[in-house]
């Protein structure tokens, strides 16, 4: 099977390159890059971690599959003694004091960091020019936005920068932008991967995901991070998803869609025509397609934001310059909070804050707060019915191609409707991997909680079909 990883790997024990060698190359294209996608490079760290690869090569000994294999960590990951910004004003000094269990596990199997990549701030956004590091551009057209809020990842992965990356995705944000620049990106069901040492957004839907260009690698990764957590109790164990279980589709007998997603008024039209055309070539292959019926986008969209601005809103209110972040001084400590909060985060920010402090608020609670709950359990009760009748639901990443840099800022109600298709399944929970296939933005594929093998599987036989 393709890997990029396993190619390297290769390289490395035959000894065509050095490992320092090919971590120069990857930070001084970061160094050089014009598209924004580094807030902080690692390179006294990798260049260190890569002397001990080569003497370890040297030395004639084996080497695991990730030693000295270069990647990218998106800045909302703790990793000891660097800076982990969230692309925010607010914690643009803030080092992280403890490593984040996904990262550390990588650490451990030998990969090299090599950068603190640029997102939305707080992971709030879509196309990340939400940033006080300058709008990410996107990888195939500089005019275009990253996607987001993962998008220096994505484009990193895409531009060969990093091997892979690893994004966050509450809403979509590690699918998205995987879709806008033609990588590969997974969000696994919630709880494989542990969370703990990201920087909460909303916790509920909070998931680790890796970027990268194949199959294959995403396989690597994602079994390299998975794992129960003692610091994380939403974690549990998984098993190992072996690469044979996942050569071909055996097992998979029907592909469902959903009807709305594509008779929408808001869908692009050649992403419509495309995506049916993709469906025809599943059904050519013998798989029955069955059209599903779900929530309305708009449904889907304000659940999503309703919950995810009541959970920011309560993450993000440790963030008062006390024990964490630029604190401003003024007449009491009351004024000093406000003073902190109200200069040091991003307008997106602020709006979440006060919009989920409202959500959650005395008196309204009871009708929004619950009320959003309780379409998210009828929305998790519509996914378990359809997979008692499909195997794998295909979707669009996303209804529109990538806006222009600019656009989304100025219409922030049009950038949450962009993420229809993405935040339903964060809402359920669901494993699902974008391809960078079938649309403009690629394809999404979705499995029943826990399936992230079938997923896998799915996205290897596509790839040879569409
Ligand atoms: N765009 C969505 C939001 O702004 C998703 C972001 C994410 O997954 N972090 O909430």
């Amino acid at each position: 099977m393709k890997s990029q990883i396993r190619t390297i790997h290769q390289q490395l024990v035959n000894k065509e390159i050095t490992c320092t060698s090919l971590v120069q190359e990857k930070l001084s294209l970061l160094k050089e890059n014009t598209n924004n996608t580094v807030n902080s490079l690692l390179d006294t760290l990798a260049l260190e971690l890569a002397a001990k690869v080569d003497a370890k090569i040297a030395k004639g000994e084996t080497l695991g599959l990730l030693e000295g294999i270069p990647f990218g960590i998106k800045d909302v990951y703790m990793l000891q003694g660097t800076y982990t910004t969230a692309s925010s004003n607010l914690l643009k000094n803030y080092k992280s004091a403890y490593t984040a269990t996904a990262i550390q596990k990588l650490l451990d199997a030998g990969a090299i960091p090599l950068v603190k990549e640029n997102c939305d701030s707080f992971g709030h956004g879509s196309s990340s020019e939400n940033t006080i590091f300058g709008a990410v551009k996107n990888a195939i057209n500089p005019d275009l936005v990253g996607g987001g809020s993962s998008g220096g990842s994505a484009v990193n992965v895409a531009k060969d920068y990093t091997v892979f990356s690893i994004g966050g995705d509450t809403g979509g944000s590690v699918r998205q932008p995987a879709g806008y620049n033609h990588v590969y990106g997974l969000k696994p069901t919630y709880g494989r991967i542990s969370r703990y040492g990201l920087m909460a957004y909303a916790s509920s839907t909070d998931c680790v995901g890796p970027i990268a260009k194949s199959v294959e690698d995403i396989r690597i990764i994602l079994n390299v991070m998975s794992g129960k957590d003692t610091k994380d109790q939403t974690t549990y164990a998984s098993e190992e998803i072996k690469e044979e279980n996942i050569s071909n589709a055996n097992g998979i007998k029907t592909i469902g869609y959903f009807k709305n997603f594509i008779e929408s008024d808001a869908i692009n039209s050649k992403i419509k025509s495309d995506f049916l055309a993709s469906i025809e070539k599943v059904k050519a292959k013998g798989f029955k397609v069955k059209e599903l019926d779900f929530f309305k986008s708009d449904i889907l969209v304000s659940t999503y934001y309703t919950l995810a601005m009541a959970e920011t809103a309560s993450n993000l209110s440790r963030l008062d310059g006390s024990n964490y972040g630029n604190r401003i001084e003024d007449k009491n400590l009351k004024e000093s909070y406000a003073i902190t909060r109200s200069e040091n985060f991003s307008e997106e920010t602020k709006r979440r804050i006060v919009g989920g402090n409202q959500v959650l608020s005395q008196g309204f609670s009871d009708e929004i707060y619950l009320k959003g709950l309780a379409l998210r359990d009828a929305i998790s009760e519509n996914f378990e019915n359809d997979f008692k009748e499909v195997d794998i639901i295909l979707s669009p990443v996303t209804p529109s191609t990538p806006p222009k840099i600019g656009d989304s800022l100025k219409d922030p109600h049009a950038m949450y409707l962009s993420d229809a298709y993405t935040v339903g399944f964060s809402l359920g929970q669901l494993p699902t991997l974008t391809i960078p296939q079938g649309t403009e933005t690629g394809l999404q594929i979705t499995a029943s909680k826990n399936n992230d093998e079938l997923v896998l599987k799915f996205a290897n036989f596509l790839k040879d079909t569409i």
